[in-house]
């Protein structure tokens, strides 16, 4: 994949601590967003988004003031802004590697994007199933500024 083929989708948290771009492959611009039914997520109503080949760029203005809230199986990080209280990203480390997913209500604009929406329930998954769907379907290419 060359970079013309991703196009970036810019986005962050409501006060600007934490911005991202989402380097998106491929020229279709129908994005899915997994509505998770999680117990966090229906609070907050987390709309997600990943691609195994995407390159996702965060940089934190201040990472002191963003805390990882984990809960479940404790193996993912919800990166909310202590400033905002935006959750625009989720962290999971596996093996040393970095695997993301962006929270697609936190994008900048939504206008030349198709967002496909869809609901998910991953209740009852197991851990090892877990962690292997998320090296297959997340973000695996994430940098920290
Ligand atoms: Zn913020």
């Amino acid at each position: 994949m060359t970079a013309q083929d991703m196009f970036p989708i810019a986005g962050g948290c409501h006060c600007g601590n934490v911005r991202f771009v989402l380097h998106w492959p491929g020229k279709d611009r129908e994005i899915p967003a997994r509505r998770c039914s999680c117990t966090f997520c229906s609070k907050h109503h987390g709309r997600w988004t990943s691609h195994p080949s995407a390159v996702l760029e965060v940089d934190l203005t201040d990472a002191d003031a963003v805390s990882r809230y984990r809960f479940g199986t404790g193996t993912a990080d919800f990166c909310v802004c202590a400033i905002c209280g935006i959750v625009p990203l989720v962290i999971s480390t596996i093996d040393g590697t970095d695997y993301a997913v962006v929270n697609v209500n936190t994008f900048d604009e939504l206008d030349n994007l198709s967002l496909s929406e869809s609901p998910t329930n991953f209740d009852g998954e197991d851990t090892s199933s877990r962690l292997g769907r998320r090296e297959r379907n997340w973000i695996s290419r994430v940098s920290f500024d």
